[in-house]
């Protein structure tokens, strides 16, 4: 049972991989369907000039520089031991295979202590070939995983945001997944607009139906310069308070699998960027305010999951 209310990445990592793991996230200088034309322009309303990444790498550097760069500073930081190379930002699966192949390959030869690989992507730009080459790193690396951008099952929000890609589309990639039996974290974002507490707590218990692995929460938050942050200077928008979102999260997870993983329970946007709400910018207060209303509730993650056996997509 995890000290924590939730099942916390850090303690999932720690158990499978027997060492403190930190993720270094990666700029491989992808960009993505949504804004180049190919689905769409302008990309999700919420997504900034850095495609959602937490900013931590220069993306002037190879993937081997930013690497090594960041691994000596979260040694240091976060005292870990071993290493997780991170394709964050952007779309990391939209090239092509041979591409993909050299880019992976890169991070996974830049240091021994590099024992995994995490590839974020939207489910519209893997197919059975990507998926298979994802999949073969795990004959090296101790840990590989996938990681999908979901943010709501309901696809009228999805049309809101200017996502360019449906439920289906995840439903997809998700039976591929699978297949190859992948590690998986799927993101979601909870207060999106035009949705009811109903529709998020739907959006909970489709991914407790479905059994995946690991979840990143999210709150919708404005960063600098993208379409929503314009929208909440216009009046156009407002953000949950953290007493709303601490609720809020705790519903959602109390309705997920209790066996799921919790990467996040807030997203990585840089805090100088975040233009709304600024009290996300205290984690570890938002992280302390999460356990208290458990504590407060007598609850924890999972007590309301109404899918305890495994069913099939
Ligand atoms: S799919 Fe991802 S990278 Fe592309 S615009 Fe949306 S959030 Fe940004």
């Amino acid at each position: 049972m995890s000290s924590k209310p939730y099942r916390p990445y850090s303690e999932y990592l720690k158990t499978k991989l027997g060492y403190r793991t930190y993720k270094l996230t990666l700029d491989a200088g992808f960009t993505c369907p949504n804004r180049d034309g190919t689905k769409a322009y302008g990309g999700c309303t919420f997504c900034d000039q850095t495609g959602s990444s937490s900013r931590a790498q220069d993306k002037q550097d190879t993937i081997t520089e930013q690497l090594l760069k960041n691994m000596e500073k979260q040694r240091k930081r976060f005292k870990a031991d071993r290493f997780i190379a991170y394709f964050q930002s952007f779309t990391n699966t939209y090239d092509s295979v041979c591409r993909l192949k050299a880019l992976y390959d890169e991070a996974c030869e830049a240091h021994p202590d590099i024992i995994g690989l995490a590839i974020s992507t939207r489910p519209d730009c893997v197919d059975e070939e990507k998926i298979a080459l994802i999949a073969s790193y795990k004959e090296r690396m101790q840990y590989v995983s996938v990681e999908y951008g979901l943010q709501t099952i309901h696809n009228r929000t999805l049309d809101l945001l200017n996502r360019a890609e449906t439920f289906e589309d995840f439903l997809s990639a998700y039976q591929l997944t699978l297949k190859y039996n992948l590690d998986h974290c799927i993101h979601v974002i909870l207060d999106l607009p035009g949705e009811s507490w109903e529709d998020q707590m739907q959006t909970a218990d489709k991914l407790a139906e479905l059994r995946v692995n690991g979840v990143k929460i999210h709150l919708l938050c404005a960063m600098e310069k993208t379409p929503l942050a314009a929208q909440y200077l216009r009046g156009e928008w407002q953000p949950l308070d953290q007493a709303a979102y601490v609720s809020l999260i705790c519903d959602f997870m109390e309705r997920l699998h209790p066996d799921c993983v919790i990467h996040r329970v807030a997203g990585n946007g840089h805090h100088q960027h975040v233009v709304a709400p600024l009290w996300l910018q205290k984690k570890l207060e938002l992280m302390n305010e999460i356990d208290a209303e458990f504590a407060r509730r007598g609850t924890r993650q999972g007590v309301k999951c109404r899918f305890l056996d495994p069913v099939s997509v």
